[in-house]
């Protein structure tokens, strides 16, 4: 059964849920088609009163909706809050900024007048990931609900409860029918809903398999996607970086949501001059995180998303190692119930072995150090993935040209702050194309049409 809430602190499954029959597929396709017709009719200010809503309920409904996704995929529950916290507010910020993104823009042509207009393109399907429960689902709900699309969405298998409350949600702020709609569908399902005439776009974040699975399919019917997929982010930290204030970032950029980031750092690249100390000072800060029930507030460490993510993450630990990398610490799974995964370190990663090019979805720390800048550039850029990446330097100028040596959709100097809800977000290469979040994010799925005034008589 693919859709099933099992609590990855211990193991144990709490709720089943069937998938939809064909026949009710085919209702939930049918209703968000004709509220299709309506909603892109709907004023701005009418669709940013139900936007507007479901943000407010969920900043009144934090802890119940935190607590699920910690009950589901086992986020540490002070992150799981900020999560929510934060979708409320991509939420609310869409309803606020909506009508000004796609307010009609003039051009100044020679001859007669024109301007571009923004217009819905219709139903959308969205296939999102458990790793962010509800920010995946704001990131695209908030944007294209205002944009006067509307959305049928096949959340993760791991976290339905997730999914059908995020749906609750936006009914209960007052979504007619059809304008959300969640589907608890197969893979095959969602094939057959990819290439139906009522979808108009796709729009996938996951990982790199689904996205070349997902985005073909879709080509064949000449649909627009966007795809959010993998990362293997560069952590750079040049030789003249304060480690006081870098190594709790490298903490945070690995660790955070227990390591399962799209934009995670995931392959640490340091400054030969400083390595020795840096990798000791990482290693000691990592060993302070103590493993607990990530519904326990004192609990550092979390479970990984489910057993099936700690297996692939312990297989692809030991492959790294048995292709000649060094293992600095951990390695193992944690000796408790749960899908716990030691915090590990890896060095002497040769670009032969499979871990130099994987994504490592986990508490998986990937260690490389380089004689220089450039070396460091040249390694970041070594990868099939260009989604994110930070740097770490005393000196603003050295930061800001690294930054932009590096072939990724986002780079952060001296932080990794990477998202909030005016700023876009996205990769390149395998990591994907197209951005959500901020003004670029709303734009993915309109229309953008040209509408030219001008002279009657035809040139002679
Ligand atoms: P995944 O297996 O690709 O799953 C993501 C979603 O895609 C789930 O809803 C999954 O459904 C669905 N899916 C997968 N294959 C499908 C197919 N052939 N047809 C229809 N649906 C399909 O990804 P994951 O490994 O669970 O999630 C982690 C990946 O997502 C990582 O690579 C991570 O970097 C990436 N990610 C990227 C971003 C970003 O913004 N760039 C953000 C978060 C995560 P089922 O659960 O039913 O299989």
């Amino acid at each position: 059964m693919t859709y099933q809430s099992v609590n990855p602190n211990d193991g144990k499954t709490i709720k089943r849920f069937e998938e939809l029959s064909d026949a009710q597929l085919e209702q939930s396709l049918a209703a968000a088609e004709a509220c299709s017709g309506t909603w892109k009719r709907t004023s701005y200010a009418e669709r940013a009163q139900i936007v507007g809503k479901a943000a407010a309920i969920m900043r009144q409904n934090v802890d119940e909706f935190a607590k699920l996704a910690t009950l589901e995929m086992g986020k540490r529950i002070d992150e799981a809050r900020g999560e929510v916290k934060f979708s409320a507010d991509i939420l609310a910020y869409y309803a606020a900024h909506a009508e000004a993104f796609l307010a009609p823009t003039k051009l100044s042509p020679k001859v007669g007048e024109a301007h571009m207009e923004s217009s819905p393109f219709g139903v959308l399907f969205c296939v999102e990931p458990w790793n962010f429960p509800f920010y995946q689902l704001a990131r695209v709900a908030g944007p294209q609900l205002m944009a006067g699309n509307v959305l049928v969405v096949k959340h993760a298998g791991c976290v339905p409860q997730c999914a059908i409350g995020f749906e609750k949600l936006l009914i209960d702020a007052g979504a007619p029918k059809g304008a959300y709609t969640n589907l608890l569908i197969s893979h095959e399902q969602s094939d057959r809903v990819i290439d139906d005439p009522r979808i108009k776009g796709v729009a996938l974040t996951g990982s790199v398999a689904a996205g070349k699975s997902i985005a073909a399919r879709a080509g064949q019917f000449l649909k627009k996607t966007s795809m959010e997929l993998g990362g293997s982010d560069a952590f750079i930290v040049l030789d003249d970086a304060d480690l006081k204030k870098t190594i709790p970032w490298a903490v945070w950029g690995r660790m955070y949501n227990a390591g399962q980031t799209c934009c995670a750092a995931k392959r640490f690249i340091v400054l030969d001059s400083i390595a020795d100390e840096f990798i000791k000072k990482f290693k000691a800060a990592l060993s302070e995180l103590k493993p607990g029930d990530p519904m326990d507030e004192k609990t550092t460490h979390g479970p990984l998303s489910t057993e099936a993510a700690l297996v692939q993450l312990l297989r692809q630990v030991d492959d790294a190692v048995a292709h000649g990398a060094t293992l600095v610490m951990g390695g193992k799974r944690i000796n408790r119930p749960g899908s716990f995964m030691e915090t590990t370190i890896l060095t002497d990663i040769k670009p032969d072995n499979p871990a130099f090019r994987d994504e490592f979805f986990g508490p998986v720390v990937s260690f490389f150090r380089v004689k220089d800048e450039a070396a460091a550039i040249a390694l970041a850029n070594d990868s099939d993935f260009g989604l994110g990446g930070s740097v770490f330097t005393e000196d603003a100028a050295r930061g800001k040209r690294v930054a932009s040596a590096v072939d990724t959709g986002m780079m952060f100097i001296n932080n990794i702050d990477w998202s909030d809800a005016e700023l876009p977000f996205g990769g390149i290469k395998d990591s994907g194309y197209g951005r959500e979040l901020g003004n670029m994010g709303i734009q993915e799925f309109v229309n953008k049409k040209l509408v030219r005034t001008a002279h009657i008589d035809a040139p002679a």
